[in-house]
């Protein structure tokens, strides 16, 4: 990836959650539990479609409504796509031209910027053929046409059903500020150490056997062998960021795919594993390559992770202060 786009594309990571007002996640919870019980959808499922296009929002840059959730319909099917008056709002036409648009606020208006209405929409097609996990996967799979938006949406899915919370915008630093560590930003230097071709990322050295850490919470996407990262483990956080670990030498033994991680959790330790077959070590100083990437919908692009990582570190360190 070029440099130039990775730094157009880094200006567009998410805002930092832990600035988002605390009480927004209780109210949103509270509003997914009580159109649970209506449509018999599973809250986090409602929460994780509601993420999931909060994300795209980000990453696609489009016009964000001020509330309580991000679900996004384009007009055309709000209303429908034959439907003349493509402002409509009428739930009775809307119906007549197969747009998704609903009233869910009982005012008899549907509109595209009211948190109820766009909440029963996406119910409403989310459960047109039962309310089971696997209906709930069908039903979004017709709505997005994308494996990858489903598969997101179930991980977020079980992220918030684990957690029991939305507020996971809590970050650590990969390694324990208290080791003896260093790193620079070299980011899109045009070789970095263990096989990075264009280097898509940060090395911190760090002596082997030093524990690394999830940087934030998420679910372990990744876990095995790479011919460049040696054994790396790949974690999704719920902004559909995919953090990246690599040149480990060895895993948290009890650690598989799908497991929620928390910020600060051990997941390995610092190695030189990589470049070369399944259990290659050695070939270049031990460190932690350490890289963010952001999901689009489509694709994934790598952003530079070294102002995160600085971030991190220092309310790590203060937390030790206290
Ligand atoms: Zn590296």
């Amino acid at each position: 990836m070029a440099a130039s786009q990775a730094a157009a594309s880094e200006q567009s990571y998410a805002p930092a959650p832990s600035k988002v007002n605390p009480n927004l996640y209780a109210e949103r919870k509270e509003l997914f539990e009580k159109t649970s019980i209506i449509s018999d959808i599973p809250w986090a499922y409602l929460a994780a479609v509601d993420q999931y296009e909060r994300t795209m929002n980000i990453a696609k840059k489009r016009p964000v409504h001020k509330g309580i959730t991000s679900i996004y319909f384009p007009e055309s099917d709000w209303a429908g796509i034959l439907n003349p008056d493509q402002q409509d709002t009428n739930p009775k036409s809307i119906s007549f031209f197969h747009g998704y648009g609903r009233d869910g606020s009982g005012d008899g208006v549907a509109e595209r910027t009211n948190d109820l209405d766009l909440l029963a929409s996406m119910a409403f097609l989310m459960s047109k053929n039962g309310t089971k996990e696997e209906n709930l996967l069908i039903n979004l799979w017709n709505y997005y046409q994308n494996s990858r938006s489903v598969e997101r949406i179930k991980q977020f899915a079980t992220i918030f059903n684990t957690l029991d919370t939305l507020d996971l915008g809590e970050h650590a630093f990969p390694l324990p500020v208290s080791a003896d560590y260093s790193y620079r930003s070299t980011w899109g230097d045009s070789r970095g150490w263990g096989g990075h071709r264009s280097h898509e990322g940060t090395d911190l050295f760090a002596r082997h056997g030093v524990p690394v850490r999830s940087t934030c919470y998420g679910i372990v996407e990744v876990k095995g062998w790479n011919p460049y990262g040696g054994w790396r483990i790949g974690i999704r956080d719920v902004n559909n960021i995919y953090h990246y670990y690599a040149h480990l030498s060895s895993f948290q033994k009890s650690l598989k795919e799908n497991d929620i991680v928390k910020p600060g959790q051990t997941i390995g330790w610092v190695g030189s594993s990589g470049y070369g077959k399944p259990g290659t070590s050695g070939k270049f100083p031990p460190h932690l390559h350490f890289g963010l990437y952001r999901d689009n919908g489509l694709t994934e692009w790598s952003f530079d992770p070294y102002p995160s990582l600085r971030k991190w570190e220092r309310e790590d360190r203060n937390k030790r202060r206290k």
